[in-house]
């Protein structure tokens, strides 16, 4: 053992529980980030629709996560709606 290298192996598939000889065979992505699983490249993002290269589950989907990360800023609150409005904010003085 000469140089240490990962096994190379799909966690896609291996999450999905199948046998290793079918998540051993192959890598979930190439070293550029192209979608290499079979079976995740025909898969088609219920969210985005990408599949092929740049297939991934709902829950790697960036729009998706785009999305919880915003639901995770607080909701717009009228002092914050205030600090944009200027002129809404000199009002409310009033
Ligand atoms: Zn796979
Ligand atoms: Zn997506």
């Amino acid at each position: 053992m000469r140089k240490k290298r990962e096994q190379p192996l799909c966690a896609f598939c291996r999450n999905n529980g199948l046998p290793p000889k079918d998540y051993l065979s192959h890598v979930l992505k190439d070293d550029k980030g192209r979608v290499m699983c079979p079976v995740l490249r025909a898969y088609t993002c219920p969210r985005c629709h990408a599949n092929g290269d740049n297939a991934h589950t709902i829950t790697y989907c960036p729009r998706v996560q785009n999305e919880e990360r915003e639901a995770q800023i607080p909701s717009p609150t009228t002092t914050s709606f205030a600090a944009a409005n200027p002129l809404l904010r000199s009002l409310s003085y009033w």
